[in-house]
């Protein structure tokens, strides 16, 4: 007969790092977070709304008693030195897509398990089927922390969360004894480079470098953070690589499927080289903020890296991007030209 420690036992068992469950009621305070969030940026207001499908599960799934969160590490992973501060880490060795990873193996025959036990189950690996984080505090596996991150007190914020749904009331709680935020620390907000993290718990997601360089950010030249978002092409680590929570905890011992041969591909040049072919099947199926009508993104992201950090090595590829088939890049191509050549001919002033 399944129970809560037999559930536990196999998600222990699989190499998940902690696992509870609440009630789905539990869940329902997460509507008034959402609502602060919209309130302080009203802009942002049309996508948080769609939040709000995170609350309320019965509505969607009548059947649904009890929410079973599971805590994945991925701060164990051996990430390729050009790839680092260039592309968050977490999207390199995301193990809710690669199907050949433990990692998305484990979460297949978790749910197997579950199933097979008689559990209706539900679940959504790439976005969640509820506030994933906000579920796992109130199991008591760890802690939110004031860069909105959750942090686990083994591996700080280097996890992802895993929920599903099941029709069987059951509840499984830890005693969490993570330290709060000392007082005086705002290492993060400090080293935000677009003050998207402007307080303590408080993100505006229509600055914040990970959004600006997936599914926002349309005209890169035209973006006012442009010239803060440095290096980083996709998704942005800066919060979590400050915070003192995660000192020495990311341990890179174990290799992610396919990631070398990849990392051999991607480079800013290389990037700027890249056939849409490649960009729209291998890089958007790894990368999926990006899909595969924006894949253009990837250059004008990659330009406006060079931009920032620009060195003479560039300049062909940047001329290269000029001619290039997509109308964006072109764009892009020719305004980041255009700033060379003006910081070039007055290099102090
Ligand atoms: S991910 Fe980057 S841009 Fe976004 S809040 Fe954190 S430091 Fe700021
Ligand atoms: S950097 Fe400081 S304030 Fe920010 S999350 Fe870490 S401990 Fe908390």
């Amino acid at each position: 007969m399944v129970n809560e420690k037999s559930i536990k036992e196999k998600a222990l068992e699989l190499g998940y790092e902690d696992c509870g469950i609440i009630s789905i009621s539990e869940i329902n305070d997460y509507m008034e977070k959402l609502n602060n969030r919209i309130g302080k940026f009203p802009n942002t207001k049309k996508y948080l709304e769609n939040f709000s499908r995170f609350v309320n599960l019965n509505e969607g799934f009548p059947w649904a008693k009890s929410i079973i969160i599971c805590v994945q590490k991925y701060g164990k992973y051996i990430i390729p030195n050009n790839l680092k501060n260039v592309i968050a880490k977490y999207y390199l060795v995301d193990g809710r897509i690669n199907e050949q990873s433990v990692d998305f193996q484990a979460s297949i025959e978790f749910e197997t398990f579950l199933n097979k036990a008689g559990l209706k189950t539900a679940t959504e690996r790439k976005f969640g089927l509820t506030a994933l984080r906000w579920a796992a505090f109130k199991a008591g596996l760890g802690i939110i922390r004031r860069n909105n991150f959750f942090y686990t007190e083994k591996s700080g914020s280097w996890v992802y969360l895993e929920a599903w749904l099941i029709d069987c009331d059951m509840e499984m709680k830890n005693n969490n004894n993570s330290k709060p935020c000392p007082n005086n620390c705002n290492k993060c907000i400090k080293a935000c480079p677009t003050q998207s993290l402007c307080e303590p718990y408080v993100m505006n997601r229509s600055t914040c470098v990970s959004c600006l360089t997936t599914w926002e950010g349309w005209d890169m030249s035209k973006e006012p953070n442009n010239h803060n978002i440095g290096n980083w092409i996709y998704g942005c680590d800066v919060c979590q690589d400050a915070c003192p929570f995660n000192k020495n905890k990311w341990m890179e011992n174990e290799q992610f499927p396919q990631l070398n041969e990849l990392a051999e591909h991607i480079s800013l040049e290389k990037i700027i080289e890249m056939d849409y072919a490649y960009l729209e099947s291998i890089i958007s199926s790894k990368f999926f903020y990006i899909g595969k009508n924006d894949v253009y993104k990837w250059k004008t992201n990659a330009l406006n890296a060079m931009l920032n950090n620009y060195n003479e090595n560039y300049l062909p590829y940047i001329k290269k991007a000029c001619n290039d088939s997509n109308e964006h890049v072109r764009t892009m191509a020719e305004w980041v030209l255009e700033k060379i050549t003006v910081q070039l001919s007055c290099p102090r002033g």
